[in-house]
């Protein structure tokens, strides 16, 4: 049965059926996904494959909160399959600063592409997550069948109640009408393309920006918090490849974790280091302890990503080390500080 006001669903046809649609193609998970489409070559793992068009959204295109738009232009590309991405991202401190629109926007724009999709009859759909999901305290590491064990965080409750709900919901659509509506748990990604902005970047993007400035500026490079928390980081790219093996062999509606391994958390600490390396700073640096640390750590298993990885016979993936993807995220911001990079 439909909802009110929705109009009846409406399946693709065989000859319609190549469009692989990618909300948030714009952003930083989704240039890089057109990026590995773009330079993978049609019989690597990863690359286009013959009669595949891929098509990416940007929030100039449609503003997915609204239903009838994400209508519009889901009934346009007509898609086969669909990678969910658009979503209101920030780091730490605009997740602290406005709970309410990450909550919201969040839950309207996962709600109009898993319905429409549902409509259309989207073959699968592959939302994402994020590892701020799981509880705040759980037993480490963090594996895919704890994420509702209990209350997130308080840091970003709004974003990652939000985001916790994408599974439920793929999970009800499952259920109700047998649609494969699945989702990915990536840890904090980085790369080319990232969002620089000092008030809304997570800490990478915004570090960077911020040791650019001191350099240009001869000022000291203030770190946030004590610099102990500790992360993994995933670059775009590497999850970019990733996505497109979930696409193409993942089965489950359950989510999956993409992540470097368990042992590979850094300090933010060795962040920054490893930042004033790659910018050449030779000023002094400042801890502001003022600042949030937010979640001390939230190490992740990639053990169900390696074991299906290998069971569906894809060669072992390497994943780029943390100094090169970092410094590429460096090259890639001081070419597009003045024209392209969002800031
Ligand atoms: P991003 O760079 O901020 O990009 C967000 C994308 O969503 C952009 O393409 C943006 O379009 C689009 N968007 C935002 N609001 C929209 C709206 N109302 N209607 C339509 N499109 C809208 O984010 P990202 O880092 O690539 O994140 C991609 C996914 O990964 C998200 O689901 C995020 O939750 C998840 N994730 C990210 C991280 C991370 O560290 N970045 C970690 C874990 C999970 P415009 O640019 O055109 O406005
Ligand atoms: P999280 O991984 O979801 O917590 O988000 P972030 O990517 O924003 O990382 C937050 C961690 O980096 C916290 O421990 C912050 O104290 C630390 N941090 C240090 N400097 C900065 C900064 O300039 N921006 C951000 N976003 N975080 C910073």
């Amino acid at each position: 049965m439909s909802t009110i006001g929705s109009p009846p669903p409406t399946p693709v046809s065989a000859t319609q059926s190549n469009v692989i649609l990618v909300t948030g193609g714009s952003g930083l998970v989704g240039s890089a996904l057109r990026y590995v489409v773009e330079h993978e070559t049609a019989d690597s793992t990863y690359g286009k494959r013959k009669g595949e068009e891929w098509i990416f959204l940007s929030s100039s295109e449609c503003d997915l909160r609204d239903i009838q738009q994400t209508r519009k232009v889901f009934n346009k590309y007509r898609p086969k399959e669909v990678i969910h991405l658009a979503a209101r991202v920030g780091g730490l401190f605009a997740n602290m600063s406005s709970q309410q629109t990450f909550l919201r926007d969040n839950l309207l724009m996962n709600d109009s592409v898993l319905q429409v999709s549902h409509e259309i009859r989207v073959k699968k759909v592959v939302s994402c997550l994020s590892t701020c999901v799981f509880p705040d305290q759980v037993t480490y590491p963090l594996t895919e069948e704890k994420i509702h064990l209990g209350q997130p965080h308080s840091s970003n409750f709004g974003y990652s109640h939000a985001k916790r709900l994408i599974d439920i919901q793929n999970h009800a659509y499952h259920d109700q009408f047998g649609d494969q509506f699945t989702s990915v748990i990536p840890t904090n990604v980085f790369g080319p393309g990232d969002n620089y902005n000092l008030q809304s970047a997570h800490v990478i993007p915004g570090l960077i920006h911020k040791c650019y400035l001191a350099k240009k500026n001869q000022t000291p490079f203030v770190v946030f918090g004590s610099g102990k928390p500790l992360r993994q980081f995933i670059y775009s790219r590497d999850l970019a490849k990733l996505f497109i093996w979930v696409l193409r062999e993942y089965k489950e509606i359950d989510p999956i974790i993409l992540s470097v391994a368990e042992e590979d958390e850094v300090p933010i600490k060795e962040v920054a280091n490893a930042i004033i390396e790659a910018m050449n700073f030779r000023g002094p640096v400042e801890y502001d302890t003022s600042k949030a640390d937010g979640q001390y750590r939230k190490p992740a298993s990639n053990s169900k990503l390696t074991k299906l990885m290998k069971e569906s016979g894809t060669k072992h993936f390497e994943f780029t080390p943390f100094k090169t993807a970092l410094e590429e995220s460096v090259e890639w911001f001081l070419e597009s500080y003045d024209n392209g990079a969002r800031i």
